[in-house]
């Protein structure tokens, strides 16, 4: 639990950012320091290769999906680490080709995240990976695109769970956070 502690005490609380009343956790910190970075990605694809692959009938990963923007920058290192393939879900309009999309509501209306339609072949194994989960509306659309490409979503993996907001309840597969907070 060592490596919790120090990825713990790297994440920094900026009340009212973006607006008022938000308390915003800013994981870029541990990006800072290699060595707290290293300590958070060996966390991640230890969980993986102890826990996520005994979810698939083959114990294969085959693919990380990460969300925009900060799911970018842990998703691409766990996949190399586990000679998987990445796949960025991105907001609506940044990627070419043919894409298929998902809605998912936001504070004040919604938005729409979007998948290259060739980036997942039907019966791959699939762990997405996103840097906070919150309401769990982002990873919820995340997780219906990899669906709807024949994709099975074995876990989602966060570094920290907004645990109030219940999220866990309205994905259909497991939650696994390293940080949780109330
Ligand atoms: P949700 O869709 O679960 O409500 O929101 C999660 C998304 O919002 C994630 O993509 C996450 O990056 C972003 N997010 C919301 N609040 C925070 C926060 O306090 N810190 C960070 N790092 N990301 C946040």
């Amino acid at each position: 639990m060592a490596d919790v502690d120090l990825i713990k005490s790297r994440l920094t609380a900026h009340p009212d950012f973006p607006k008022k009343g938000i308390v915003f956790l800013d994981i870029f910190p541990i990006l800072r320091d290699p060595q707290v970075f290293e300590a958070l990605i060996s966390h991640v694809v230890h969980h993986i290769t102890s826990h996520s692959v005994g979810l698939a009938s083959n114990n294969k990963i085959d693919v990380i999906v990460g969300l925009d923007a900060r799911g970018f920058l842990l998703g691409p290192i766990v996949a190399l680490r586990l000679g998987a393939a990445f796949v960025p879900v991105r907001k609506k309009g940044k990627l070419p080709g043919q894409c298929i999309q998902a809605s998912y509501e936001k504070e004040y209306g919604t938005d729409v995240f979007e998948m290259q339609a060739d980036a997942i072949q039907s019966g791959q194994n699939v762990v997405v990976i996103d840097d906070l989960i919150a309401t769990g509306g982002s990873a919820k659309a995340a997780g219906e695109l990899v669906k709807n490409l024949g994709g099975n979503v074995l876990e989602y993996i966060f570094i920290i769970e907004l645990l109030f907001l219940k999220a866990s309840s309205k994905l259909d597969a497991p939650v696994y956070s390293i940080v949780q907070t109330d």
